[in-house]
């Protein structure tokens, strides 16, 4: 089947479908935001990842009903990173959520620390954003900033609360569903510890979460602000190489647009350059 753009209305994201109940919600900006994706498996919903912006995550939730005419069955974090996690809690909690077990200890021991730096940065941004505001001019913007600054307010509300992975795996596992299957695939450490998959075999395509990158930088190596800095670099590199030698056609990229071989090979080259020693 051909990669079809559909008539979503978000400010977010630009909703594809890939193939018969495969969607992938693409972030319109690069960085930080990320991307997701949702599975109709026939009696299933999955949802690939949540999304660092709870509204954004809101529209995720929307466009999966509204294409799939279901609820959502099970959530999946490919990783700890707050970007694919942070909206899990707008997920109800009777709905599944999926990691590794390296996922949900490493969200545990960074807890603490990236909600201090979160509440950190809500107050300069709610600062800044509320000047910023003032000025604007464009609707969809003035949305944006709006939906932020309610954001900010949440985390630095002191009962704000994460919601962490709470159905937890240790190897790769199919989900079996009526229509389709998806196989998640346990990677291990590679881009964080416990990364894991979505992969649809017959349809040739793979949802690699962060182990993919539309657009490395190499500031990476260096900078000390946040930076994707793999846990096992030379994994990620073998992992790449692998996954690019498998009969996979599309591959969704953790950020950024869809991708192709290509830009496997070009991510394991970046990491043979800047991060294996
Ligand atoms: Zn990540």
């Amino acid at each position: 089947m051909e990669i079809k753009k559909l008539d979503f209305d978000s400010i977010y994201f630009d909703l594809y479908q890939l193939d018969s109940g495969i969607y992938a919600a693409i972030s319109a900006e690069k960085l930080p935001s990320s991307n997701a994706g949702f599975f109709d498996l026939g009696n299933y919903l999955v949802i690939f990842d949540t999304i660092m912006d709870p509204y954004a995550t809101e529209d995720l939730i929307k466009a999966s009903k509204q294409f799939t005419n279901k609820e959502p069955s099970f959530v999946i974090n490919s990783h700890y990173h707050m970007d694919h996690l942070f909206g899990n809690r707008k997920f109800p909690i009777e709905i599944p959520i999926i990691s590794s077990a390296e996922t949900l200890s490493t969200y545990h021991k960074n807890l603490d620390d990236t909600l201090k730096r979160f509440r950190g940065i809500a107050t300069t941004e709610l600062k800044r954003i509320q000047e910023e505001i003032k000025k604007e001019t464009e609707p969809n913007k003035i949305l944006e900033m709006k939906n932020d600054i309610n954001t900010y307010n949440e985390i630095l509300d002191p009962n704000f609360k994460l919601r962490p992975p709470d159905f937890i795996i240790n190897d790769s596992f199919i989900i079996q569903g009526t229509e389709n299957k998806v196989q998640i695939n346990y990677i291990g450490d590679a881009h964080t510890p416990g990364d894991i998959v979505a992969y649809f075999e017959k349809v040739k395509i793979c949802f690699m979460g962060d182990l993919l990158f539309e657009e490395t930088d190499p500031n990476w190596a260096t900078t000390t602000d946040p930076a994707p800095v793999p846990t096992d670099a030379q994994k990620l590199h073998d992992v790449l190489i692998a996954y690019s030698e498998m009969d996979i056609e599309t591959y969704v990229p953790g950020h950024g647009k869809l991708c192709k071989k290509k830009i496997l090979q070009e991510n394991a080259k970046f990491y043979a350059k800047y991060f294996i020693k």
